[in-house]
């Protein structure tokens, strides 16, 4: 039974760090006039209202995006697709993964969305219904063992689990190792949480082993309440883009300069 719901913690500083990288990435790969195929095993309901409920209740949008906006000149791929969405969805709107995609690609791109929680999933398909995009009620992992190798072969597969179970620490790197044997060109992006009881450490140190030319990016941030077990957020990107370091490389001194 799945109970996290993404809405609780959209906005927030390691939504920044995964949505700014995500945009970049993207704004890149698209230089090229060739088709791209994007994919995202955990979805969630792309679009958020950081003024709902659930956002005011936590306030890591406010101590998120509302916080570190400012960092990004309005040219930058993730400041341009924000703007976007307001533009489309009122100011209090914020996009999910799955949006930033659509507004980052092409027409001649595809998309394909998993996300397996009933209520998360009739959101999600709903506000992708403009956007051209495949939505499944499936399970992430079966899905983008279905589809890789994909056709096109050009293409990005975000991997951002929401970590309920143990068993997503575990499997990851086996997962991770099909994934890339079957789509050795992919760029395959990990998001994974840094955790002050070092759960997370064990699959690290397994998928450097096995995938060492990776780019690994972590940032600390003060935990959202005392007693949160989060100080940070991680990517582990295997066939990192062109620009991908550099935009870390610039999140790294904000991050360090805000949270010394
Ligand atoms: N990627 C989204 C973003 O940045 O906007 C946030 C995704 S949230 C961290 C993780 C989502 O994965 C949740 O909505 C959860 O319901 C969903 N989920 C959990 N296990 C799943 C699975 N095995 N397959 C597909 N979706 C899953």
């Amino acid at each position: 039974m799945l109970s996290y719901q993404h809405g609780y913690h959209a906005g927030n500083l390691a939504d920044v760090h995964k949505h700014a990288l995500l945009a970049v990435m993207l704004d890149y790969l698209t230089r090229k006039p060739k088709p791209l195929f994007y994919l995202e095993t955990h979805a969630g309901r792309a679009l958020y209202d950081l003024q709902s409920i659930e956002a005011r209740k936590t306030g890591e949008a406010a101590q998120g995006i509302g916080r570190v906006e400012g960092w990004f000149a309005p040219d930058h791929p993730y400041a341009r697709i924000l703007a976007a969405v307001r533009a489309d969805h009122g100011p209090a709107a914020y996009p999910g993964s799955p949006l930033i995609a659509a507004y980052g690609l092409r027409d001649i791109d595809t998309l394909h969305l998993a996300e397996r929680h009933p209520a998360e999933f009739a959101a999600l398909e709903g506000v992708m219904r403009p956007h051209r995009a495949q939505v499944y009620h499936r399970d992430g992992f079966e899905l983008a063992l279905a589809l890789t190798p994909p056709e096109p072969r050009r293409g990005l597969m975000l991997i951002d689990p929401s970590y309920e179970i143990a068993a997503d620490y575990a499997e990851m790197p086996r997962f991770i190792g099909q994934i890339a044997r079957k789509w050795n060109v992919g760029v395959i992006v990990l998001w994974y949480p840094i955790l002050t009881d070092g759960r997370h450490l064990p699959m690290l140190a397994a998928l450097e082993a096995a995938h060492p030319e990776a780019l690994r990016h972590e940032l600390r941030f003060p935990p959202v309440r005392e007693g949160h077990r989060m100080a940070g957020s991680g990517h582990f990107v295997i066939n990192p883009p062109y620009g991908l370091a550099q935009e870390a490389g610039f999140l790294t001194g904000q991050f360090e300069t805000a949270f010394p």
